[in-house]
C-alpha cells in the first residue's frame, strides 16, 4: 500500500526477509518503510492484539515528516487531541499558572500533534497490516548468526530463517539482551519513578491537564476531550531504582501509597483508585544509551535502542524518525554491515540532542527541592506572559534524506 502514490521500490533481485519485533510505534513504522523498499516482512508481536492505552504522546518536528512521507497525517491531524490548557497547583491544590500546554512542552501551534499512543499505533498498524505478515502472542527464543542468515526460534516452536532481525519491542527490549547482555549496563536511571492508571472523570476536566506538585512528587490528571475517563500520573523522585518494586505489582502500589500518604489535593483519591486500578502502568523514568545499535545481522530501533524517558517527551518521534532511517539505510545499502552503519551515523546525533533534552530542562518539571520547585513556578508564571513558544531545535534538528531504494 503506498498512499502517497509513489513507487514501492520492488528490487528485481530476491526480496529480502526481515523479522520485526514488537508492534507498537517504531516496529509498524518500520515494516511499512521495509515494505515500501521492497522487503517482505514479518512482525512478531507478545501480546495477543494490538496493545491499546498508555498517555498521549508528541509527534513532533522531524517526526511529523515521516508521517507525512507516510500519507497519514491527515488521520494524524484528525486524531489530534488539542489539549488546551496545563493547570499548575501548589501542594495546597491552589494555582500557580495556567497556559497552553505547547509552551510547557515546546510544540508549534498547527504542526505537532498530540494523540492518543494506541491511536497512533492503530493508524500505522491498519497502514500496513495487509502488506506485512503479523505473529501476534509470541516472541523471539533464540538468535542463531552463525549461518547466512538469522536462524529464529519463536516462543511457538516455530523455526524460521531471515535476512535481518530488528529488535523494536521498547524500554527493556528482550532483543536487546539477547544480543548486547543485560539492561543495567545501557540504562540511565534519571532519579524518578511513576504510575499511569486511568480514573473516572468525575472532576469536570475537558481538553486540559492539571499538574500537582510538591518538591519530588508530582501528580497529573489529564483529560482527553471530554472523555468520562482521566489518565492519572503519580510521580515521585527516588536516588535509586526499585528493583524489587519493577516485578511486584503489589510493592509498587505499596510503595506509591507510601511515598505519596498525607499528599493534599486529589492525590487521596488518586492512589485509591490506583490500589485497585486494572490498568497499572509503573516504570522507573530510564534512557537507553548504548555505544552501537546493531550487532551483526541484528539492529535495534526506537525504546530498544535509545530510549529518552517520558521526560523528554519525544520518545515516538525517536521511534518513528529511527524507523525511518534504519529502513532508508537497509533500501540504500545491500551489505547489512554497511546498512546499520549508515543508520547509525545519520541518526545517533539527532537522538544524543533529544536524550539531552533531560539535561537541560525537561526534568524541571519535576523539582526535588522547594527552591528548586519555586524557580519552576517563576518559570512557569513567566511563560503565560511570553508569546507562544518556539518549537525546540532538538525536534526537527535532522533533515530527512530522501527515500530512495536501489533498484
Ligand atoms: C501499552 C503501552 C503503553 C505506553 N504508555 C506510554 C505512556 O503513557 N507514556 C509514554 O511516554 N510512553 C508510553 N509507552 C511507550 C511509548 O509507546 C514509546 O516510548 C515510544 O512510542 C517508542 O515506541 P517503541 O515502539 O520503540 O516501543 P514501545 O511502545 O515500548 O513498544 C514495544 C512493543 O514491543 C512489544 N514487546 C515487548 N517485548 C517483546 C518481545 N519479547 N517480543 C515481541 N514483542 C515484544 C511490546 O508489547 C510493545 O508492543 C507505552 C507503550 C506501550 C506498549
Amino acid at each position: 500500500m503506498t498512499p502517497t502514490g509513489l513507487s514501492t521500490g520492488v528490487s528485481t533481485t530476491a526480496k529480502r526477509t526481515v523479522l520485526v519485533s514488537g508492534a507498537s510505534i517504531a516496529g509498524p513504522a518500520l515494516a511499512y518503510w521495509l515494505h515500501r523498499s521492497g522487503c517482505a516482512v514479518t512482525v512478531v508481536e507478545k501480546a495477543g492484539a494490538l496493545r491499546d492505552g498508555g498517555y498521549p504522546i508528541d509527534v513532533r518536528g522531524t517526526a511529523v515528516e515521516v508521517v507525512r512521507r507516510m500519507g497519514i497525517l491527515p488521520q494524524l491531524q484528525d486524531a489530534h487531541i488539542d489539549s488546551r490548557r496545563c493547570t499548575f497547583l501548589d501542594p495546597d491544590g491552589s494555582e500557580v499558572a495556567s497556559l497552553s500546554p505547547r509552551a510547557v512542552a515546546g510544540g508549534v501551534e498547527g504542526q505537532d500533534l498530540e494523540v492518543r499512543r494506541g491511536d497512533l499505533a492503530a493508524i500505522l498498524y491498519a497502514l500496513v497490516r495487509d502488506d506485512v505478515e503479523f505473529l501476534f502472542g509470541d516472541s523471539i527464543d533464540t538468535l542463531d548468526q552463525s549461518g547466512q542468515g538469522v536462524d529464529v526460534t519463536f516462543h511457538s516452536g516455530q523455526q524460521r530463517t531471515f535476512d535481518l532481525v530488528v529488535g523494536a519491542d521498547g524500554m527493556h527490549s528482550r532483543t536487546r539482551e539477547t544480543l548486547f547482555g543485560p539492561e543495567e549496563q545501557f540504562h540511565r536511571y534519571l532519579g524518578y519513578c511513576f504510575a499511569i492508571f486511568t480514573m473516572p472523570n468525575s472532576f469536570g476536566l475537558s481538553h486540559e491537564v492539571m499538574v500537582w506538585n510538591t518538591p519530588g512528587k508530582a501528580a497529573a490528571l489529564y483529560a482527553v476531550g471530554d472523555s468520562d475517563e482521566l489518565h492519572a500520573f503519580l510521580t515521585f523522585h527516588q536516588p535509586q531504582p526499585p528493583f524489587d518494586a519493577l516485578r511486584d505489582p503489589d510493592a509498587q502500589r505499596d510503595l506509591v501509597a507510601s511515598v505519596f500518604a498525607g499528599a493534599g489535593w486529589e492525590v487521596p483519591a488518586m492512589v485509591n483508585t490506583m490500589r485497585d486500578a486494572d490498568d497499572l502502568f509503573f516504570d522507573t523514568a530510564g534512557q537507553i544509551r548504548m555505544p552501537h545499535w546493531s550487532s551483526g545481522r541484528v539492529a535495534l530501533v526506537g525504546d530498544a535502542a535509545y530510549a529518552p524517558s517520558f521526560l523528554t517527551g519525544q520518545g515516538s518521534s525517536l521511534a518513528l524518525v529511527g524507523a525511518y532511517m534504519l529502513a532508508n539505510g537497509i533500501a540504500t545499502n545491500r551489505d547489512h554491515s554497511s546498512a546499520f552503519a549508515a543508520y547509525e551515523r545519520d541518526t545517533r546525533e539527532f537522538v544524543a540532542m533529544n536524550q539531552a533534552l533531560v539535561d537541560n530542562g525537561a526534568a524541571t518539571l519535576f523539582p526535588t527541592t522547594a527552591r528548586a520547585l519555586e524557580q519552576r513556578n517563576t518559570m512557569l508564571r513567566d511563560l503565560v506572559t511570553l508569546p507562544s513558544a518556539t518549537a525546540r531545535p532538538a525536534h526537527s534538528a535532522l533533515r530527512l534524506p530522501e527515500f530512495a531504494p536501489l533498484r
